[in-house]
């Protein structure tokens, strides 16, 4: 069982799974001789900013406000590096919220399940052999093949919940 939700929910120092994040994502594309641009990182760091899955066009607003010196950055220049970023499996999709949240464990397999809290929005990302076992369990049974699988649960987190 992998799971970040200790941190996602509760109060932490934040920057250190910046960069923390930061780091592992250097380290995969180095090792997939795959471009990290300055681009990519600062969109992986923006969708980094919280623990909350963040949309598209709020990606574009937060790059376009922080760097107010920088040349105006381009939304299709943005959706090709968050394209990046996904084949990576640096971050993930949640189609339920049409948002892109970090993932806390690229480079090992895990079987993304989500833990969204619908009152702030942190996000926990999960990840458990028995689940795994009961998709392909329950796939088998349909003899579907299965492609792509993100479970997103959504509730109320420890924090929201007093
Ligand atoms: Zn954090
Ligand atoms: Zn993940
Ligand atoms: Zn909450």
């Amino acid at each position: 069982m992998l799971t970040n939700s200790r941190i996602a929910y509760h109060r932490h120092d934040h920057k250190r799974c910046i960069n923390a994040a930061l780091c592992r994502a250097r380290e995969l594309c180095d090792a997939r001789k795959a471009r990290f641009t300055p681009i990519r990182e600062t969109v992986l760091k923006t969708i980094w900013a919280s623990h909350r899955p963040l949309g598209a066009y709020d990606i574009v607003d937060q790059m376009s406000q922080s760097e107010t010196s920088a040349p105006r950055i381009l939304p299709p220049t943005v959706y090709r590096a968050i394209q990046f970023l996904l084949d990576q499996g640096l971050i993930h999709r949640l189609s339920s919220l049409n948002a892109y949240i970090g993932c806390p464990f690229p480079g090992n397999y895990h079987s993304d399940f989500f833990l969204i809290c619908e009152q702030c929005g942190s996000t926990a990302e999960c990840s458990d052999d028995q689940v795994d076992h009961a998709v392909k369990h329950a796939a088998g049974r349909a003899d579907f093949q299965v492609g792509s699988k993100v479970i997103e649960i959504v509730g109320i987190c420890p924090e929201c919940q007093v």
